[in-house]
């Protein structure tokens, strides 16, 4: 399928497209080729005011809006993207680098599911918290990553317009075409004007938003370190705050597991989007009876990952997002080889052009070491051992992060015991990196505060 992207393309200001105030355009590429696909407008202090004007303007209106007008809006949003789900499915693929496979299955049939779960909940706030008048909290700045781009701009923009707040979202600089797409949507379903926002740009235009002193609330997803610099920026002010932030997920595997499966849940923890994923399942714990077999299994298995051209439908592992991205992660192998744990790599040939890492396995590798702790962010994975439930509980638990844990067991009772001593967020078992919209998403420690989805994520659009 070709899709038509624009050589530039404005900002998205009061419904309709504008072109910057200081005139500068940055470019946005594909990370499999390096080519140019369009210049996008560089957000500058007065385009991230003209922004807020207009959405504390349309929320007069918005706010009074009757509920069910509004869950019409969001509807019909999502019918849209649902008709042209295939078209934004290979935009998101060509500017993030991610398989066609895993944009049209699981991005975005997530995206249209999001806007269809929160249309239902429009004229149900009243019924969803008992004795409360739900408010909405005015203007609310949002800012979101480069790894689900599309994704990450529906779980803001759903839950914030179905409470009845208006919305100035700013896109990752490397990935702004699906948001700019979404924004063509929200014309063609005639949502109000000034509703949604969005300004293109980088650090500095989402510096400039979340800290612009007509806001009411910002909702941020990204890095645990601009996170911190965000909650300082806030902390002074009258605005409300939502971190989503990185991740170091355990996904741990008891001798009693269905194996097979769960190496399965191993790739689909680490490899899925290029391990480019905050909840990824990057530390493996694996019961000591079974440790060899495993990695061996995991081994065979990474092997026959196809690593290459993110358009083609056979493709599991795509490109990394940006250059700085992959320059990171190589930092992480390096430290890992001199951290001496074992290295294992898919020693596939990489493309000539374009940001590549190889699927990358370090095994036997001490708590303590570098790769255990930090978030690396790509597909590299470690594996550690344990001995007892307790033990994994102990290694599972000494990180400074908390969104999410994977647990293999075919005994109930261990599942469920796990999930409660587990200090995390989501706790899958018997699968991993599984969403919807229903159910919350969120972290604990320094993975960040609020959720996302469901009658939790409400909560944090609502006074
Ligand atoms: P980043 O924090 O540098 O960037 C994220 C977004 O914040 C981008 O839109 C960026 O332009 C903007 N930004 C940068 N500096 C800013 C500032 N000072 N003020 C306001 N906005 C600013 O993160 P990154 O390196 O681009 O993305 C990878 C990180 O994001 C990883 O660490 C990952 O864990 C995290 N992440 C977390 C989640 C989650 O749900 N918890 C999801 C995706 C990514
Ligand atoms: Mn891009």
């Amino acid at each position: 399928m070709k899709v038509e992207i624009a050589p530039e393309y404005g900002h998205f200001i009061n419904g309709r497209f504008v072109a910057p105030q200081s005139g500068e355009h940055f470019e946005s590429i594909n990370p499999a080729t390096e080519e140019t696909l369009s210049r996008l407008a560089n957000g500058s202090g007065a385009d991230v005011d003209g922004a807020v004007v207009a959405a504390r303007k349309a929320f007069k209106r918005w706010s009074r809006c009757r509920a069910q007008e509004r869950a019409g809006y969001l509807f019909r949003i999502a019918r849209r993207i649902q008709e042209r789900a295939r078209e934004l499915a290979v935009l998101e693929t060509v500017d993030c680098g991610k398989p066609i496979r895993e944009s049209r299955d699981v991005d975005l049939p997530l995206v249209a599911q999001h806007f269809f779960h929160h249309a239902g909940w429009c004229d149900k706030l009243a019924w969803a918290f008992p004795g409360r008048s739900p408010e909405p909290l005015g203007v609310c700045a949002q800012v979101i990553p480069w790894n689900f781009p599309l994704l990450m701009a529906a779980w803001k923009i759903a839950p914030a317009i179905a409470c009845g707040n208006t919305v100035v979202l700013k896109p990752a600089e490397t990935t702004s075409l699906t948001a700019l797409r979404l924004a063509e949507i929200l014309q063609e379903v005639e949502l109000p004007p000034g509703v949604v926002n969005i300004i293109t740009g980088d650090g500095e235009t989402g510096r400039a938003l979340t800290e612009h002193a007509d806001v009411d609330k910002v909702a941020f997803t990204g890095s645990t370190e601009v996170g911190k610099r965000i909650a300082a920026a806030c902390a002074p002010t009258r605005k409300r705050l939502t971190l989503e932030l990185g991740g170091k997920s355990p996904n741990i595997i008891f001798a009693d597991a269905a194996i097979d499966q769960a190496v399965e849940g191993v790739v689909a923890g680490i490899f899925f989007n290029q391990g480019e994923v905050c909840c990824a399942g990057s530390r493996v714990l694996i019961e000591e009876s079974v440790l060899e077999e495993v990695v061996e299994k995991l081994k065979r298995r990474m092997k026959n990952l196809r690593l290459g051209d993110p358009l083609d439908k056979n493709t599991d592992v795509g490109a990394i997002n940006s250059k700085r991205q992959l320059e990171t992660i190589q930092r992480y192998l390096e430290i890992g080889a001199s951290e001496a744990a074992k290295r294992f790599d898919t020693n596939c040939p990489l493309p000539s052009r374009g940001y590549w890492c190889r699927p990358t396995l370090f095994t036997g590798v001490q708590p303590a070491a570098t790769i255990a702790r930090e978030e690396i962010f790509g597909p590299v994975v470690c594996t550690m051992s344990f001995r007892t439930a307790e033990e994994a509980v102990e290694r599972a638990n000494n990180t400074n992060y908390g969104l999410s844990a994977g647990v293999w067991t075919q005994k109930g009772s261990k599942a469920l015991w796990m999930a409660r001593q587990l200090k995390a967020g989501v706790v899958w078992c018997n699968t991993f990196n599984e969403f919807d919209a229903a159910s919350p998403f969120g972290g604990w420690k320094e993975s960040g505060f609020g959720r996302e989805g469901g009658r939790a994520g409400l909560l944090a659009y609502l006074q």
